[in-house]
């Protein structure tokens, strides 16, 4: 049995968990918490913020093994440093990320994309529990996304599951990756709050509700260029199951029900029965539970960064 603490470092909250890991049986998420990240307070004030939240979540327990940090965004994983991370404010480019926190908690501590962390955690505990093959699609403010083959998080040479950059209108609005036409400008929260003529995405989602037909469109509109970015993935991939989460999911029918039959449209050679589409399980937790899973999973163990401090071997009360 061993403890693995995750953190979500979103642009609004930092989101800890402390979960157990015992062979054979599910992971137990022990404890969770959140506060806010204040990033206007600059990179380092937030990473220690990081570590802070991470250390008084896990002192109840048992010594952790290791952590893991989600990020919104891109990061280079062997420097354990910071590539593009356009919801946090300050500059973070090429800063160093792993290290400062792994230092001040005497721990490893491995980074992972925090839709990647949600595609972990919906896999192990949530709505993924027993997939083969999954493709995992977080609709927030932007469209993040995750892969599973073979019952494991798949990250290719690196950043596989970026299916918010895939294409679903060729001459679409310019994304911010350079792209035109991606997943991420036409189902991102923005542009659905923009198309329903709300000022946020859950006015759009209210309004919907209730009725309103513009609202609806919006959200149908979004629905359909996930679907098309999806029914790719599904004729691609052939996976057993898909799992939609995220702020936007909370839309629930109104987004499922024309996502699914637009993935039944475009996924013409699969068998479109043998694929489960679900919403997440989790909640805005997901993201830390998957991180401290991915500090557990992790396949290049020797890139992690080595801590600086030691625990004395008695452990108990001094974890960091
Ligand atoms: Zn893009």
């Amino acid at each position: 049995m061993t403890v693995h603490v995750g953190v979500d470092l979103g642009g609004t909250n930092v989101k800890c968990a402390v979960v157990e890991i015992d062979a054979g049986s599910e992971p137990r998420v022990l404890a969770t918490a959140s506060e806010p990240t204040r990033s206007q307070q600059g990179p380092e004030a937030v990473l220690m913020r990081v570590a802070r939240l991470a250390e008084a979540t896990a002192a109840p327990f048992d010594p952790p093994q290791a952590v893991g940090l989600g990020l919104p965004g891109h990061f280079d994983a062997e420097r354990g440093t910071g590539v593009i991370l356009p919801n946090l404010a300050g500059d973070w480019v090429g800063r160093p990320i792993a290290g400062p926190v792994a230092e001040r908690l005497g721990l490893p501590v491995l980074l992972v994309n925090d839709a990647r962390a949600l595609t972990l955690a919906e896999l192990r505990l949530g709505a993924g529990r027993g997939a083969r093959t999954m493709v995992c699609v977080t609709l927030g403010t932007g469209v993040g996304g995750g892969v599973v083959i073979d019952g494991r998080l798949h990250l290719g040479t690196g950043e596989a599951g970026e299916i918010g950059h895939t294409i679903v209108e060729p001459d679409g609005p310019v994304c911010g990756c350079g792209n035109r036409g991606c997943l991420d400008r036409v189902a991102g929260a923005g542009a659905i709050a923009a198309r329903a003529g709300c000022a946020t995405v859950e006015d759009a989602i209210a309004a919907a509700r209730s009725g309103d037909l513009r609202a609806r469109a919006a959200l149908e509109h979004a629905a359909r260029a996930v679907g098309i970015a999806l029914g790719g993935a599904t004729v691609l991939l052939w996976p057993d199951r898909i799992v939609v989460g995220g702020g936007v999911a909370e839309a629930g029918e109104l987004l499922l029900a024309p996502l699914r039959r637009e993935i039944a449209t475009r996924a013409r050679v699969y068998p479109i029965d043998a694929l489960t589409i679900a919403s997440a399980e989790l909640g805005p937790v997901a993201g830390a539970i998957g991180a401290a899973l991915w500090s557990h999973e992790a396949p290049d163990t020797d890139l992690r960064p080595r801590p600086l401090a030691h625990r004395g071997s008695d452990g108990a009360g001094d974890l960091l």
